[in-house]
């Protein structure tokens, strides 16, 4: 997967950024926050999308549900394991309990957001006018992989932190 940043066409100021190739849905035109210039997004509305559009939607939320709740899995696994052996060797939990419980309930929680960004769309898309969006890096709903990444890594550093204060 390569780490990717979108920036306008015109100043090359950044708004947002993925890893490798991203779902395909949100606002259709941005307006750029530095200069003004009006470009497309490469992403489409929900009702105007393709079938294969789509789909792709759907294969994508799957791998993201993977990814994200194997990452949440194993990072709080990890931190779990380092607050117990601080507190009391003897409480350690085994691995696959707190893996499996977090995965699973971050898993889902990434299965209701990609549902909700779908019916977010498609109310949008039925107000009539396709208003020109300002994205911003800083702004869940032109730049949600940004919120994904730093609330994982900050539960990370958290973990390594607490593995420090052990050692
Ligand atoms: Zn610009």
């Amino acid at each position: 997967m390569s780490y990717i940043t979108e920036s306008c066409p015109k100043c090359y100021s950044t708004y947002g950024m993925h890893f490798g190739p991203n779902s395909g849905l949100g606002p259709s035109t941005f307006v750029c926050s530095t200069c003004g210039e009006t470009f497309q997004s490469g992403r489409r509305e929900w009702l105007v999308m393709s079938r294969w559009s789509k789909l792709w939607y759907l294969f994508i939320s799957v791998a993201y549900i993977i990814v994200i709740g194997f990452s949440a899995g194993a990072i709080f696994d990890d931190a779990a394991r380092h607050v117990f052996a601080y507190s009391n060797p003897s409480t350690v939990p085994p691995s696959g309990p707190v893996f499996w419980t977090v995965a699973i309930f971050f898993g889902l929680a990434t299965a209701v957001l990609q549902a909700l960004r779908v019916r977010w769309s498609v109310q949008g898309s039925l107000g009539g006018d396709q208003v020109p969006v300002t994205p911003s890096f800083l702004s869940w709903k032109t730049n949600l992989t940004f919120f994904v990444v730093a609330s994982l890594a900050s539960v990370l550093i958290v973990a390594q932190m607490l593995g420090r204060m052990i050692r």
